[in-house]
């Protein structure tokens, strides 16, 4: 039994936990919170600030490799902890994916398109910006999360008052596409170079935050397929990257495939695949951080995943009430995955979903009865 060991406790963090710990290993997980989802079933919880020393010099004394469930490490901490121990991903990976500006040249550098954008960090750039670019999304270039510090600009005005509203932290306009619809693929490479995929998903977003993902999805051709897979093998290469790696990207009316951001980390997207693939995200970081073998997922069967958010746990009266649970578990083919999250908020991710079953219609059934029943809106 050596120790896996994980920076940050919440729900990515418990669900890599879970798949270590099926596996054999021990986990460490550090979290300045005690009542953290992953804390609670992990074998050493450590309480500790991200960036405290201490936390991380126990980090590593515990751990045999060590990754990461959110991209906002510091990179330094990263950087400590891989000159003494393997880190997946790593330290270089993780800078580039914590910064929209970074990721953007990224893109560029692999010959992946992205949204035309500017970088803002001084008034000068403000001032100078390209008007083409508006209508547009100002975004902070780095903490950003679930649509949050993100304005919509029309005019150079909204613009200027959106930057201030930011707190004039760097940022990066992006101009706003015309999407046909939003999809993600998650990547697993290893140190030695092997790169597996899983199946490209379909995402629906509903106010910055991912709501619905469904896998395979009708409009999700082999040729996007390939695009979009070769996109995030390219990516992952060339950040020497180790690790699970999602891209998520947009499909404009016009076909074409855009680069939105990445996430270093098992993603939202593919919680799908515990359920409904024979590895999950979960087992392939635990498999690429250890150097074990890494497999070709397989898809066994069609598959939609719903998040369920904190709003679930209030009528409209505002009152707290325990969401349908009984109802939903009564329909074939549904999974519940709840995080033990002590505090239900509004767009708090709460847990998930997953419905399988024989036909991708069939299971978009059960979907849709699922969110009747726990008063999602229908999609
Ligand atoms: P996440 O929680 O996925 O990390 P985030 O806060 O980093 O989200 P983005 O992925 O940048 O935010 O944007 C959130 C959503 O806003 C996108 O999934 C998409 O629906 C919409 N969006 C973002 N940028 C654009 C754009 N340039 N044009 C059109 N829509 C956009
Ligand atoms: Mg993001
Ligand atoms: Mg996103």
């Amino acid at each position: 039994g050596a120790t896996l060991g994980v920076m940050g406790g919440g729900q990515l963090g418990r669900m890599f936990v879970h798949a270590a710990q099926q596996m054999g290993y021990f986990t460490a997980v550090l979290d300045p919170d005690t009542a953290s989802p992953a804390g609670l079933v992990a074998h050493y919880h450590i309480q500790s600030d991200y960036v405290d020393e201490q936390g991380l010099a126990q980090l590593m004394q515990r751990s045999a490799a060590i990754t990461t469930e959110f991209e906002n490490v510091p990179a330094a901490a990263l950087v400590t902890l891989e000159a003494h121990r393997p880190v997946a991903p790593g330290a270089q990976a993780v800078a580039i994916c914590q910064d929209r500006a970074l990721e953007k040249a990224h893109f560029g550098r692999c010959g992946v398109p992205c949204a035309p954008h500017a970088v803002i960090e001084t008034a000068e750039q403000l001032a100078a910006v390209d008007a083409a670019l508006l209508p547009g999304i100002l975004k902070t270039a780095r903490l950003g999360y679930d649509g949050k510090g993100q304005v919509t600009v029309k005019t150079p005005e909204d613009l200027a008052a959106a930057w201030t509203q930011l707190g004039r932290v760097p940022c990066v306009l992006e101009q706003r596409l015309d999407l046909a619809f939003e999809v993600s693929v998650i990547v697993a490479r290893n140190a030695q170079g092997e790169v597996v995929h899983f199946p490209v998903q379909r995402n629906l977003h509903r106010d910055g935050i991912l709501a619905v993902t469904t896998v395979p999805a009708p409009e999700v051709g082999p040729e996007l397929q390939a695009q979009a897979v070769g996109a995030a093998e390219s990516l992952a290469a060339s950040m020497h990257y180790v690790g699970v790696l999602c891209v998520e990207f947009f499909v404009l009316r016009d076909g074409r495939l855009v680069a939105n951001e990445m996430a270093p980390r098992p993603h939202n997207s593919g919680h799908y695949t515990l359920d409904a693939c024979d590895v999950s995200q979960f087992e392939l970081q635990v498999r690429a951080m250890t150097g074990l073998p890494l497999v070709s997922p397989r898809l066994h069967s069609p598959a939609v995943m719903l998040n369920l958010l904190g709003d679930l746990w209030f009528d409209d009266a505002g009152r707290t009430r325990e969401p349908a649970w009984a109802e939903v578990l009564a329909l074939p083919g549904v999974h519940l995955h709840l995080y033990g999250k002590l505090n239900a908020r509004a767009g708090r991710k709460m847990g998930h979903l997953t419905v399988t079953g024989s036909t991708p219609a069939q299971v978009q059934d059960v979907a849709q009865r699922c969110a009747e029943l726990l008063g999602l809106a229908a999609w």
